[in-house]
């Protein structure tokens, strides 16, 4: 795990704002084929019931260990996954079944940042080209608008103009991952997804990209979904943040409050394994027994019970709910 210096121009978001993503009930199930004739079986239940708001302007944060779900609840909220069940609307807008055209305009306002830039930068391309082509897709610009509009793309996120000219591979990892953040940036979006951004890249470079995106926010008035599993960087990132596991929500609350008072045990156990940066003041790491169990077959009531320090007896019976018990902090936990 990484620690990473970022500023932090705004902390905290005005909790008066609209919202500009509701999440309701969420669920994204896998089917699991088997025997001779390939009849579904079971379901990988990668997102299983969750919901959550994102005001305009804010940046949320969703956590949790590789394999709980966020990056699923991210493609699902962008419509790159078919949701199973629940509602997602969008700047007040049902997008949960939007097909076709419908879906495309909506794309606009909605873009993706993803983990590898190289992956999912065409490498027979010039990155001119990647940038302009969504631009190009949607509006009737002239060739020189076009390329005076990624131009301008490329100095906002710290390229030179010589960039227009050249291909993915002449890149480093960290500026390909700006050519990414340009090409999201590209159609004016009001929310971003950025699923696990700076995971690929060296940690020397995680600050420059994650201040980046914090500049930008400010300048294009964005609203963030910001997924990763490094609590470090998340910390630095959110205004509000997220806690899956499983494929549910089990915390959620504003980052101070979710730092300084963490209230699900696997939070506090994902918190205690931040490292401290100062080496004098030692914490206590708390260290989960097991790995995370199969999202197929999710152990009864709390599926955190049979790695839980603090579990109880209900606590394999029946599954908790989503409760707030502090301002705007909500928990799953029979504890509370
Ligand atoms: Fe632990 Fe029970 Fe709370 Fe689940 S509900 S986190 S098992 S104490």
């Amino acid at each position: 795990m990484s620690t990473v210096s970022v500023d932090n121009k705004k902390d905290n978001h005005s909790s008066l704002a609209e919202n500009l993503l509701e999440i309701q009930n969420l669920k994204t199930y896998y089917p699991v084929k088997g025997g001779f004739f390939k009849r579904t079986v079971g379901h990988v239940k990668a997102v299983d019931n969750i919901s959550f708001e994102i005001k305009k302007g804010e940046i949320m944060g969703l956590v949790g260990e590789s394999g709980c779900g966020k990056s699923t609840a991210g493609r699902t909220i962008l419509r790159l996954l078919k949701p199973t069940e629940g509602k997602i609307l969008f700047d007040n807008k049902d997008i949960t079944r939007l097909q076709g055209k419908n879906l495309r305009e909506i794309r606009k306002d909605m873009q993706m940042v993803f983990q590898d830039p190289y992956a999912s930068l065409n490498p027979m391309q010039m990155v001119g080209n990647i940038i302009e082509e969504p631009i190009y897709n949607f509006s009737k610009k002239s060739k020189d608008e076009l390329k005076k509009e990624v131009m301008d793309l490329l100095e906002k996120v710290g390229l030179p103009p010589d960039a227009y000219y050249k291909y993915a591979h002449e890149f480093s990892g960290g500026q390909r991952q700006r050519i990414g953040i340009a090409r999201a940036l590209a159609l004016r979006p009001k929310l971003i997804i950025a699923d696990e951004p700076v995971s690929a890249l060296d940690v020397s470079v995680q600050s420059q990209v994650l201040n980046l995106l914090k500049d930008l926010q400010e300048e294009f008035d964005l609203t963030f979904l910001f997924i990763a599993h490094d609590l470090s960087v998340v910390k630095h990132m959110s205004d509000r943040i997220g806690v899956m596991y499983l494929g549910n929500l089990v915390e959620i609350g504003g980052k101070d409050s979710l730092y300084a008072e963490p209230l699900h045990p696997y939070t506090q156990a994902l918190i205690s394994a931040i490292p401290n940066p100062d080496p004098r003041q030692k914490k206590e790491r708390i260290i989960l027994k097991g790995d995370v169990p199969s999202p197929i077959n999710p152990p009864s009531g709390c599926s955190f019970h049979p790695r839980c320090p603090m579990a109880m007896e209900e606590c394999s019976k029946s599954k908790p709910v989503l409760k707030e018990v502090k301002p705007t902090h909500r928990v799953a936990c029979h504890l509370y």
